[in-house]
């Protein structure tokens, strides 16, 4: 099911790529495996999957060392300052960094372990009270903040457009979120690299790619709905 599904992805991210004029590989494909049990990922890996994001800190440190093949690992989801130190060397890239305080705490662990990780942005671009993440008005002081940790590095902007069943309606979002990371990548922020745009989940990652998202976070398309009451 996964290869099937993995295809059908596969093809609408090729033709969004194409409509908009865009390499295909300027768009990496996440597979969101949060809630799938390991044999699921590895049917995903055996389908030529390489990224994978999970939400919560439990079951990547879960699922981190039962996986052996070399695949990345990004964490997507909200992140608490204690938890930081289990994941901090764990994963290629943290999307979801909305306050110094956290960056503060990555900047830490990261120094400990002798490395320089790469973060994200999250931005509640719809404005939505639910939503983590900083007002577009907000982001760019906030990366100024973040500039001057030596073993943290801002990579991008990261957001969860507002659940729509048209993805047509979260286009505007998306622009936005494009623009805002070129304003940024304009000011020359040193330590400060706007090479990344995670936007995009299964209901409008077309929409996305072509708005220039460079990352998309595609779970329901590739595994299938999730049950929250299974287990692992
Ligand atoms: C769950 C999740 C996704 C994937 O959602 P789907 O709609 O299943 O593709 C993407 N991004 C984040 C932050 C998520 O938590």
């Amino acid at each position: 099911m996964i290869k099937e599904n993995l295809k059908d992805v596969e093809k609408r991210i090729e033709d969004a790529c194409l409509r908009s004029g865009r390499k295909r590989e300027e768009v990496t494909l996440i597979a969101v495996s949060k809630t799938k049990p390991l044999a699921m990922i590895e049917e995903a890996i055996e389908a030529g999957l390489t990224e994978f994001g999970e939400n919560k800190v439990q079951e990547l440190t879960e699922k981190i060392p039962a996986v052996k093949e070399e695949i990345r690992w990004h964490m997507i989801g909200h992140l608490q300052r204690n938890k930081v130190k289990y994941i901090v060397d764990q994963v290629c890239l943290i999307h979801s960094v909305d306050s110094y305080r956290l960056a503060e705490q990555i900047n830490i662990e990261a120094e400990k372990k002798g490395i320089v990780c790469n973060i994200l942005i999250e931005v509640n671009i719809g404005d939505e009270d639910s939503k983590f993440g900083v007002k577009p008005e907000e982001v760019e002081a906030l990366i100024r903040e973040i500039a001057v940790l030596s073993h943290v590095s801002v990579r991008g902007l990261m957001c969860v457009a507002p659940y729509t069943e048209i993805a047509e309606e979260n286009r505007k979002y998306f622009k936005q979120m494009k623009q805002l990371s070129v304003d940024i990548n304009e000011k020359n922020i040193d330590n400060v690299y706007m090479d990344k745009l995670s936007m995009g989940m299964t209901g409008d990652f077309e929409v996305a790619i072509e708005e220039g998202a460079t990352l998309v976070r595609v779970g329901t398309g590739i595994f299938g709905e999730r049950n929250y009451n299974r287990g692992l």
